[in-house]
């Protein structure tokens, strides 16, 4: 088997999530007490943070390239990134390393067209939801995506760096998310993208089967999107 490589710790919550379902689907596709090659690098994501804020992201590009570089002398044969926002600077990183990058919106993208989905809700960070360039991301795959308006997308991005980010999941922002996603159907959202890689840590079955009292919908979580791709690489090229 190959190795794949993650630039992880964006944050290591999100991180511990693809390790884990990395492994799990191996494990079901080979049997024994096969697991996953791989090499993780995890980044202090405070100067990332910082670069974030600061709108410098040449400069949290420059981060995820060590990175990226180090994961590739390493041995690793391809890399992901383990976040929606940095892959504002992935072709960035895709230019410093000769390994090819899986990316998370065409892992989102396939998932999404198998379904035969077009229009879909947007929960993210106050990047991914507010930046031309996801919403281009996405348009690009033939997905046109619905942001939650100012109030709730400030509710979401305060969950995702105040408590997810810590791995600290509350019975409240479950619920808000819940009421987040009931909305975006009401706006005529066909699905709901958990396009941040903690999102998926909100999830409880209520929200996997009813999204409260919004009905069914169907809920994309790029966290697992991008796990199944990179198994699919490491099966394809093992
Ligand atoms: N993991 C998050 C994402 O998927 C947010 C952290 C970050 O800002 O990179 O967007």
């Amino acid at each position: 088997m190959n190795t794949l490589g993650i630039i992880g710790g964006l944050s290591w919550a999100s991180t511990h999530q693809y390790y884990r379902l990395i492994n799990e689907e191996i494990n079901r596709a080979r049997g024994r007490q096969s697991s996953a090659q791989l090499l993780i690098r995890s980044v202090d994501f405070q100067p990332v943070i910082d670069a974030q804020v600061r709108n410098d992201w040449n400069a949290a590009g420059d981060l995820l390239c060590d990175a990226a570089r180090e994961l590739e002398r390493g041995g690793a044969k391809a890399f992901l990134i383990a976040s929606n926002t940095m892959h504002l600077v992935y072709e960035q990183v895709c230019r410093s390393v000769a390994i090819p990058g899986l990316n998370i919106f065409d892992a989102t993208a396939t998932k999404i067209k198998a379904k035969g989905l077009h229009k879909l809700g947007l929960l993210g960070t106050r990047y991914t939801m507010n930046l031309k360039f996801f919403r281009e991301e996405y348009a690009s795959r033939g997905i046109d995506v619905l942001v939650p308006k100012t109030k709730d997308a400030s509710r979401i991005n305060e969950i995702i760096f105040k408590e997810l980010i810590h791995n600290q999941v509350k019975p409240a922002s479950q619920e808000t998310m819940r009421e987040v996603i009931a909305t975006l159907r009401q706006s005529g959202a066909e699905g709901v993208i958990l396009g941040c890689t903690e999102l998926e840590l909100l999830l409880d079955d209520k929200s996997r089967t009813s999204n409260s009292d919004s009905g069914n919908l169907e809920i994309f979580d790029t966290t697992a999107n991008h796990a199944h791709a990179a198994v699919d690489w490491l099966l394809l090229t093992g």
